[in-house]
């Protein structure tokens, strides 16, 4: 920690659509600063203010292409950018021993895999969704997928805006694995992505994905419960992605006396 007792908070990715709404919450924030903003080389942004780039007055932190000279100098680092920028990052704010939060999605198992190596040194929040409501969705959906059992059929469905590049989304995975750990099973043995043409019946235990995306949407998604002459529909509808830069906000300051590891949001909720 700084002098001040401030925590000093990188944002990689500071143009991107989360790095403007995550430098917004560090400036709003209390208990932290922002130390450094990171775009990759030759960005346009590089040598503008972060806080000018977020629609704030100047916060006197211009935009740089240096992430291991501004780790050096950090406390913790927030990260929604790309799956290959997210693994980079890690490797660096592990050498630097600080925490890193990340909200990107579409990581494989293999980014996965090196995410948990870094965790042995840094203090790493990794979830597909910041938000209270989503994960608090997620605990539901446990619960109900453990109550009601493989009678009922179990679907998720989400739409988010038109530039969204991974799909299902971070969130609706998160979704599908809780559902999948309420009914005892790995969401892979089970997951139903896509369906085209003559599919054949619906296989008994299935977890079924529906994409959609148009427009500015934020991001919607529905769990649904199917079963015989009922159905139960659990839905979380996020209006602003300023609830997620504000809940990684959250999420560093909880992890910064934390010893190293891999953690959720929903440790960060204490769900
Ligand atoms: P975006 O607008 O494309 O922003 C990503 C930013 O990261 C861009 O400015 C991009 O620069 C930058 N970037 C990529 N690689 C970089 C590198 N190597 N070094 C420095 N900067 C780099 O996308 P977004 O809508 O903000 O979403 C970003 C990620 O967060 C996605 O994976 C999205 O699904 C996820 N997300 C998660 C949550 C959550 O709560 N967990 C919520 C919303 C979004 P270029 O444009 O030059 O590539």
């Amino acid at each position: 920690m700084s002098e001040t007792n401030s925590m000093r908070l990188v944002v990689v990715g500071a143009e991107g659509r989360m790095g403007r709404m995550l430098v917004r919450a560090v400036a709003e924030a209390e208990g932290c600063t922002l130390a450094a903003a990171i775009e990759r080389e030759g960005a346009s942004a590089l040598g503008h203010d972060a806080g000018t780039l977020a629609g704030l007055p100047p916060l006197g932190v211009a935009v740089t292409d240096d992430p291991l000279a501004a780790f050096a100098a950090a406390d913790g680092v927030l990260d929604f950018t790309a799956p290959a920028a997210t693994v980079h990052f890690a490797e660096l704010a592990a050498q630097a021993r600080i925490v890193h939060v990340i909200g990107t999605t579409g990581l494989s198992e293999d980014d996965l895999a090196k995410l948990k190596a870094a965790s042995y040194h840094a203090r790493i929040v990794r979830s597909g969704n910041m938000s209270l409501g989503v994960n608090l969705m997620a605990a539901l959906v446990r619960k109900v997928a453990a109550t009601l059992g493989a009678e009922f059929d179990i679907e998720i469905s989400e739409m988010h805006h038109r530039m969204k590049v991974d799909a299902p989304s971070g969130t609706a995975l998160l979704l599908g694995e809780a559902a999948a750990e309420g009914r005892g099973v790995d969401l892979p043995s089970v997951r139903v992505s896509t369906r085209d043409g003559h599919t054949g019946a619906r296989k008994p235990g299935d977890i079924g994905f529906a994409t959609l995306r148009g427009g500015s949407v934020v991001g919607d998604h529905s769990v649904i419960f199917a079963g015989a002459g009922e159905t139960l529909t659990i839905s979380h509808h996020a209006a602003d992605r300023g609830l997620f830069a504000t809940g990684a906000v959250k999420a560093a300051l909880w992890a910064q006396p934390k010893p190293p590891g891999l953690y959720s949001m929903a440790d960060v909720l204490d769900l």
